[in-house]
């Protein structure tokens, strides 16, 4: 069983709507030294592709693509959600609907922190219907660069988001399928590995 896997089972909560709540290590409270060690295990499994930058949207994001980048020594860059002053110029969009508010936000980066060079590796905590995905997917065409791979903490497979990645050929790693989730027992139901 893998390590993430574990944690879920441990500490996972199945709210209404289909979310899992995985408050106590990934999305509120962090667990550093769980999170690093994930880091290192996706890191692995992208070893033999040459990647030059970590691409996430902020905020949870960036607790899982931190320790990536850390692992595999290069950059990491996050797209925002919010239109800010700090962020003038050129700047990359693309507008993703939101799969835990039910509403529809841009997210943008800045034009200087990545370029037609880059090889990137789309790092998230969770994959629903794929639509975070897809945006920083535009982010990286808009720039040129090449796209390395996708990998996340928590697909759920019971949501279209990694079969359709999968079968546009994309490298997809998820640490943990979530295939079943009920919020009346809280039962989980993980694809075997
Ligand atoms: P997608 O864009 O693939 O539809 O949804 C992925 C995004 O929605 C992730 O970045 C994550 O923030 C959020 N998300 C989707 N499902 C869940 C869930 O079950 N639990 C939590 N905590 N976040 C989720």
């Amino acid at each position: 069983m893998s390590i993430l896997t574990e944690k879920i089972k441990a500490e996972g909560r199945v709210y209404p709507g289909n979310i899992l709540k995985v408050d106590s290590f990934l999305n509120h409270q962090v667990d550093v030294s769980f999170m690093s060690a994930l880091g290192r295990e996706i890191a692995e499994k992208f070893s033999d592709v040459e990647i030059t930058k970590v691409l996430t949207v902020e905020t949870s994001g960036l607790v899982i693509a931190y320790p990536v980048a850390e692992a595999l020594g290069c950059k990491m860059v996050f797209a925002k959600k919010h239109q800010t002053k700090n962020l003038a110029g050129d700047v990359y969009t693309a507008d993703v609907a939101s799969f835990t508010h039910g509403t529809v936000y841009e997210i943008r980066l800045a034009k200087q922190y990545l370029n037609e060079n880059d090889k990137v590796l789309i790092v998230d905590d969770f994959l629903a219907n794929g639509q975070a995905v897809r945006g920083l997917r535009q982010i990286i065409e808009q720039a040129g660069a090449t796209l390395a791979g996708v990998a996340i903490a928590i697909e759920k497979g019971f949501q279209p988001g990694g079969q359709q990645l999968r079968e546009e050929g994309i490298r997809l790693e998820s640490m943990a399928i979530v295939d079943e989730m009920d919020g009346e027992t809280g039962t989980i139901v993980f694809r075997a590995e």
